[in-house]
């Protein structure tokens, strides 16, 4: 049975970046939803059970019933892309990459404000809901994308891991920032903690 990760700081903590109302929702409500609609989903999968979240996705189309396929997709997504999210999530977090994540995103990209701006141009550019990622490899290649939904880019792949995923559902910003998603991409970097997303590319290169 999957759990949430347990947050460890307070739903408040990020005011005014995100505001406590839209932390708490998103946590208790959205994300506890998606959790509970993924357990039941694999109690009807017992071939699954014991696997991580991340073997259950990358093997998806093993899945043959359509249903539960289309609910371990959605529902599982949401799982596993929330716990990134959150985690990643810190007030006062370190506001650049460091060590290993920061050579290779200037090798990448350039430097770091550009690949921001990608990042922010994956996520502003999304329609409707969905999210936008920056993906490594085992050779410690980046890649910055985008997906509907509660995709991700580890479905059906076994290529690409998610180091950081910017959530871009209303549900993630709305209440505060209504229409003006650019302006919630913008304070999402005001609290996302850089030293979590290095450490997750650690754990992909060393995968
Ligand atoms: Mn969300």
């Amino acid at each position: 049975m999957f759990k949430q990760i347990e947050l460890n700081y307070n739903f408040n903590a990020l005011e005014p970046h995100i505001d406590e109302l839209t932390m708490n929702t998103h946590y208790s409500k959205h994300h506890a939803a998606y959790t509970n609609n993924l357990n039941g989903a694999l109690d009807k999968l017992p071939e699954l059970k014991g696997q991580s979240i991340e073997d259950v996705l990358q093997k998806l189309s093993d899945i043959s019933d359509e249903a539960l396929r289309t609910a371990v997709r959605n529902n599982g997504g949401g799982y596993y892309n929330h716990n990134l999210y959150f985690a990643t999530l810190k007030p006062g977090g370190s506001k650049k990459p460091t060590g290993d994540l920061a050579s290779r995103i200037d090798k990448d990209f350039g430097s770091f404000e550009t690949l921001k701006e990608k990042l922010s141009s994956a996520a502003a550019g999304r329609f409707g809901s969905g999210w936008a990622w920056l993906s490594a490899n085992k050779n410690g290649e980046l890649q910055v994308s985008s997906s509907p939904n509660q995709d991700n880019p580890l479905m059906d792949n076994k290529v690409w891991v998610p180091v950081l995923g910017i959530d871009v559902w209303e549900h993630a910003y709305y209440l505060k920032y209504k229409n003006l998603r650019g302006d919630y991409i913008g304070a999402f970097f005001e609290v996302l903690n850089w030293d979590e997303v290095a450490a997750n590319y650690e754990k992909v290169l060393s995968a």
